[in-house]
């Protein structure tokens, strides 16, 4: 956002807050000093995202939510989660300044993110943006291998939404073959 005095294009947000319309910011531009208030409805509009193959496009926060719902679909995840966290990351990328922002960039701070959030939608995401061709046959897949295991996983995440874990399910055991009595140091 230029400054409206001066057109110098950074500025530091001195106060922000969650209005109707959009996130509106108080800032004071870094040259002249002035100050100018802005929403962020109206500064998203300018940001471009600069793709994988050098296309610029309008940076959407509706299809960055999109893309996010869909690696979480039918994941057991409190109410706003997935809002909460494109609030935060367009929130980090307005108050950055830039007027363009890799698309790649906006995919790892998803990424990273959902890693803390949770574990299959983090994995589901990560993989389009690692470009499998089929979201859903590669979401089905990690869906399969991934479901024993995020028993432990998410017990420190979200289990209570969750359907209880079989206490009668069988724990499996080490992988590996037997211990063999290994040859001595050669
Ligand atoms: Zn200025």
């Amino acid at each position: 956002m230029l400054c409206p005095f001066c057109s110098h294009k950074d500025s530091k947000v001195i106060d922000s807050r969650d209005a109707a319309d959009g996130t509106r910011r108080r800032r004071e531009c870094l040259r002249c000093g002035l100050r100018f208030t802005t929403y962020e409805t109206a500064q998203t509009e300018s940001l471009l995202v600069v793709k994988n193959d050098e296309r610029r496009e309008g940076f959407s926060g509706e299809k960055l939510r999109t893309s996010m719902a869909m690696a979480c679909a039918k994941r057991p995840l409190p109410l706003g989660a997935i809002d909460k966290i494109a609030d935060e990351i367009e929130t980090q990328i307005i108050e950055s300044g830039r007027a363009e922002v890799p698309a790649r960039l906006i995919g790892e701070m998803v990424i990273e993110r959902l890693k803390v959030l949770d574990r299959v939608a983090y994995i589901r995401f990560a993989s389009v943006y690692r470009d499998f061709a089929d979201l859903e046959s590669f979401r089905e897949e990690i869906d399969s291998l991934l479901e024993p295991a995020t028993e432990a996983a998410s017990a420190n995440q979200l289990s209570f939404l969750e359907d209880e874990a079989l206490p009668s399910a069988p724990r499996r055991r080490g992988r590996g073959r037997p211990k063999k009595p290994q040859p001595g140091p050669a």
